[in-house]
């Protein structure tokens, strides 16, 4: 049982001695204190399902035996020498992490989190075009840096700071929300491809209008010679789970290497099998990127990052020294290697790629259902569920409506997240160890909850 301090004196104390600029999640914030695979324990002992797994980081399940030994082990033997010296663990882990990788990413560097990783990716794009300028696109989430500020394309994730110099952002390919549609062309389960496709048996014809908007941003706002980087999420995470038109990426690509630019993958969220057809996200868009960025699910939760490139966008950043004290450590690469260990051993990836579609099939009859219930997608364990007050004008769901709900899932006992530019996409983004009845489960509370607020 616990013992530590009251939720009351939690409470004060995070009044008085944390920042006012933390979030936290519900009007009676939860108080955790034990994990266990899919499963997060409050201080009174409730038993909480985690769908969500701490923003999308906790890959394999809260404290892993497996990786929690490895973490342990590397404990007693070495946690931290800095990169001024050799350790076997960084030198193991980062083959077996370029091994995951398709083409000539090969070359990895350790970051602690997902925004450093970033910033470095920006840098290293820079160094090798030698140009300046960069695109993401609008509703992108990239980081909270002030170098990133200005990528994460979000009013709500932005301080009245100038930020964002040389950056540019090009309209969000979201079918369901975007002037377009593409919704049925969206990579979805089988079950829901099969119905028609928006542009009959063609090629995605909204992909095609939304990469050309991009093209226009290339082509006026970029310097005129060449081109530097497009940041591009394969799924939006904090965005809320938003989906491209499957052509989308592949186009995007296409237009930025036929300028001289370079892309670059943020597979924060996307990584690490979660969308269960590939190992990456990018690869379900059929393309390999330049650089690619990835946190979270890394280190089931443990502070790992990384980026990992090509040998001659590395070779760019070798005129001036690059310092990470913490970045590589042996206590983090330990944790990063059995990670990788569980997926494989465990078939992860497969699992993701069998129970994602599952659940997605079964969160979409609630669709059928509920008139509130605008929208389902997402791939693998890499959900959203869209709320909104009018199908067919897609408003969102009032915020006391949305937050509702959200309170009754959670005082159900499962957490779920929350996101999208108007906050009405319930996120589910488990740790990938779940099962089918845990996702029975959260598909029927979730009924009863929107039962209880239609
Ligand atoms: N990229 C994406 C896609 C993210 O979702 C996040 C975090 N939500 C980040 C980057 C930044 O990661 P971190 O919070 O570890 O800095």
């Amino acid at each position: 049982p616990y013992k530590g301090k009251s939720y009351d004196e939690s409470m004060k104390i995070r009044k008085e001695n944390l920042t006012p600029a933390l979030l936290t999640y519900y009007k009676k914030p939860v108080m955790i204190h034990q994990g266990y695979m899919q499963w997060l324990f409050d201080t009174d002992g409730k038993r909480y399902l985690d769908m969500f797994g701490g923003i999308v980081t906790v890959s394999v399940g809260h404290c892993h035996l497996k990786v929690t030994e490895s973490a342990r082990d590397q404990l007693g033997k070495l946690w931290h020498t800095t990169n001024i010296y050799l350790h076997p663990t960084i030198h193991e882990y980062a083959e077996k992490l370029a091994a995951t990788l398709p083409g000539n990413l090969k070359v990895v560097y350790f970051t602690n989190s997902g925004s450093e990783a970033n910033d470095l990716a920006v840098l290293m794009a820079r160094m090798y075009t030698g140009v300046f300028d960069i695109v993401s696109l609008r509703n992108a989430y990239h980081g909270a840096s002030p170098y990133l500020m200005g990528l994460t394309a979000m009013s709500s994730w932005r301080f009245n700071v100038p930020t964002g110099f040389g950056i540019h952002q090009s309209m969000n390919a979201d079918p369901y929300r975007g002037p377009w549609g593409g919704e049925n062309c969206r990579d979805s389960p089988s079950q829901v491809v099969g119905r028609p496709c928006d542009c009959g048996n063609g090629e995605c014809k909204a992909g095609i209008n939304y990469a050309e908007q991009l093209e226009d941003v290339l082509r006026f706002s970029m310097p005129k010679e060449k081109i530097g980087a497009l940041f591009v999420e394969s799924i939006q995470g904090v965005g809320g789970a938003v989906q491209f038109p499957k052509n989308f990426v592949k186009r995007a690509f296409d237009a930025v290497r036929a300028r001289g630019g370079i892309c670059i993958a943020d597979e924060v969220q996307t990584g690490f099998g979660r969308t269960g057809d590939h190992f990456w996200g990018f690869q379900n868009h059929g393309v390999i990127p330049d650089i690619v960025s990835m946190a979270k699910g890394i280190g089931n939760g443990f502070p790992l990052a990384a980026v990992v490139t090509t040998p001659e966008i590395a070779q760019s950043m070798g005129n001036a020294l690059h310092f990470n004290t913490y970045g590589g450590n042996p206590l983090a690469c330990a944790v990063g290697s059995s990670v990788l260990d569980v997926i494989e051993e465990e078939k992860i990836q497969a699992h993701c790629a069998e129970l994602g579609p599952y659940f997605i099939l079964e969160l979409r009859k609630l669709m059928d259902e509920f008139d509130i219930v605008g929208d389902v997608r997402g791939k693998g364990l890499m959900i959203g569920v869209e709320l909104v007050k009018n199908r067919e004008t897609k408003e969102a769901l009032q915020a006391d409506k949305v937050n509702a709900i959200w309170e009754e899932i959670k005082d159900s006992g499962i957490l779920v997240g929350k996101g999208g530019f108007y906050g009405s996409v319930l996120r589910i983004k488990p740790p990938m160890c779940i099962t089918k009845e845990d996702a029975d489960f959260t598909v029927a509370v979730m009924r009863q909850a929107f039962k209880n607020h239609s």
